[in-house]
C-alpha cells in the first residue's frame, strides 16, 4: 500500500513509498484495530518534519511516514475489541507510552521519559497511508454525524488538554468564575481554542495579526467572539479594554508573544503555553515587571504538549456541541482538501504557501456514505407492527 515518508535528516524529502498492509495480528491480545485511513491533516509540525528540523524514524528503518491527523473507519477488530466494530468511524491517538508513571496510567502526553513516541513524527510511523493497526486503547470512535470535521479532532484535542488543565490548575482558587478570556493566533488552534472557550461561556477575544476582515476574524465573530489585530492594538492594550483576562491560551508559535501575554494576564489568572518553537530566538522582557506581577496577582503560567485519551473523548462531545450551537461553523475550518496520497507535492506546497489556508488535508480515500442505523430499521418495524 501507499504511503507518504520523509527521511529524517534530508530536508524536503517527502516521497510516496510502498508499506505493507499491516496486519491485526501485529496487536497484541486480539485488541488490534485495522483502519482505513479516509483523511489526514497537516500542521506546522509536518512542515517542520519536513524541512529536517524534527522528527526521527522508528527503529529499523530509514524513513518516517509522517500524519498524526488522522481520520478513518475500522476495517476489522481483533477478537477481544468489544467497543468498536467494522463501519464505525475513529481517530487515533498520537503519543504511545514510554515508561514513566505517566505512561503507564494512560497519561503518556505528561510523560517525563526522554525519548517519546509519537506516530507521524517521533519513532513510530504515522497515518498518511492506506491502512494502519493499533490497539483499541488508542483509537476513539467519531459519532458519523461527525464524519465530515472528525479530521479536526486531534487539533482539538491540544486545545482540550490546554482548557482542562487550566481549569484544573484554578482548583487552588477554591472558587474561581472565570468570565474573559483570550487566545493569542487565529490559525487553526486560536480558532479552536476561541471555540472551546465560547462553549465555556467565556467572554473571548483573540489576537491575530492580520487586520480584519478577513475568513478567520469572521469566523471568530461568528462564535460571537472578539477579533482584535496586533497592527493596530497590543495584546497589553486589549487586556486594558477587554480583560482582565482570567485565562489566557497562548497559540501564535512565536515565543515573544508568550511574554506579552504574561504581562497581559488578569490576578489569580492562568496563562496556558501551547506553541512548539523549534528556534532559538532571544527577546527581551521586562523581567521585573513579570515578576512581580505574578507574585502580587498569584497568577500560573502553564505549558502543554500532546493529549491523551480523555482530551479526544471530551473534544468528540465539544465537537458535538459546536454543532448543536454553531452549526457548520467546523466545517468551515476545512479550506484546503488535496485529493490522494501521490499529490503530496501539492499537499506540501499547499501547506507551506496557501495564505488562507486553515486546514490543509489529505483526502486519501473518499469518505463513505453513512451505513444505516439499527435502530432505523427497529423503528420501521415496529410502527408497521402496531398497524
Ligand atoms: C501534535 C502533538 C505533538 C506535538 C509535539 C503537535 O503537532 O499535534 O500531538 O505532541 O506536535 O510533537
Ligand atoms: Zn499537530
Amino acid at each position: 500500500m501507499k504511503a507518504l515518508a520523509v527521511i529524517p535528516g534530508r530536508p524536503n524529502s517527502l516521497h510516496l513509498t510502498e508499506l505493507a498492509k499491516p496486519s491485526l495480528e501485529s496487536i497484541p491480545n486480539g485488541r488490534g484495530v485495522l483502519v482505513r485511513v479516509l483523511r489526514v491533516g497537516v500542521d506546522g509540525t509536518d512542515k517542520e518534519i519536513n524541512a529536517a528540523e524534527y522528527g526521527a524514524a522508528p527503529a529499523g528503518y530509514d524513513f518516517l511516514v509522517i500524519g498524526h491527523e488522522g481520520f478513518g473507519q475500522v476495517a476489522a477488530v481483533g477478537p477481544n475489541v468489544t467497543e468498536l466494530k467494522p463501519g464505525d468511524f475513529v481517530v487515533a491517538t498520537v503519543r504511545r507510552p514510554g515508561t514513566s508513571v505517566y505512561d503507564r496510567i494512560g497519561t503518556s502526553d505528561m510523560s517525563t521519559d526522554d525519548v517519546y513516541f509519537e506516530r507521524g513524527i517521533n519513532l513510530r510511523h504515522g497515518y498518511l497511508t492506506e491502512y494502519y493497526v493499533d490497539d483499541a486503547e488508542f483509537i476513539v470512535k467519531v459519532p458519523r454525524g461527525l464524519r465530515d470535521v472528525g479530521v479536526l479532532l486531534e487539533p482539538l484535542t491540544v486545545v482540550e488538554k490546554g482548557v482542562t488543565q487550566a481549569y484544573e490548575i484554578q482548583r487552588r482558587l477554591r472558587v474561581w468564575r472565570p468570565k474573559r478570556a483570550a487566545v493569542t493566533g487565529a490559525g487553526t488552534i486560536g480558532l479552536l481554542a476561541a471555540l472551546v472557550l465560547r462553549l465555556r461561556g467565556l467572554d473571548v477575544t483573540v489576537f491575530g495579526q492580520r487586520p480584519e476582515p478577513y475568513k478567520n476574524s469572521e469566523l471568530i465573530r461568528h462564535l460571537d467572539a472578539r477579533y482584535v489585530s496586533t497592527k493596530s492594538m497590543s495584546v497589553v492594550d486589549g487586556a486594558a479594554m477587554y480583560g482582565p483576562f482570567d485565562l489566557m491560551f497562548e497559540a501564535t508559535g512565536y515565543s515573544p508573544i508568550a511574554f506579552e501575554a504574561m504581562r497581559s494576564l488578569g490576578k489569580n489568572g492562568v496563562l496556558v503555553l501551547s506553541s512548539v518553537t523549534g528556534g532559538d530566538r532571544h527577546t527581551d522582557v521586562m523581567s521585573d515587571r513579570i515578576n512581580l506581577d505574578f507574585v502580587l496577582g498569584n497568577k500560573v503560567v502553564v505549558g502543554t504538549v500532546n493529549a491523551n485519551r480523555e482530551y479526544f473523548e471530551r473534544g468528540v462531545q465539544d465537537m458535538a456541541l459546536a454543532e448543536a450551537e454553531y452549526t457548520g461553523w467546523l466545517s468551515q475550518l476545512l479550506t484546503h482538501p488535496v485529493k490522494g496520497l501521490e499529490n503530496y507535492q501539492e499537499l506540501m506546497s499547499t501547506l507551506t504557501t496557501a495564505k488562507d489556508a486553515i486546514k490543509v488535508y489529505c483526502e486519501v480515500a473518499p469518505l463513505p456514505a453513512p451505513a444505516k442505523r439499527p435502530t432505523e430499521d427497529v423503528a420501521l418495524h415496529d410502527l408497521s407492527a402496531a398497524h
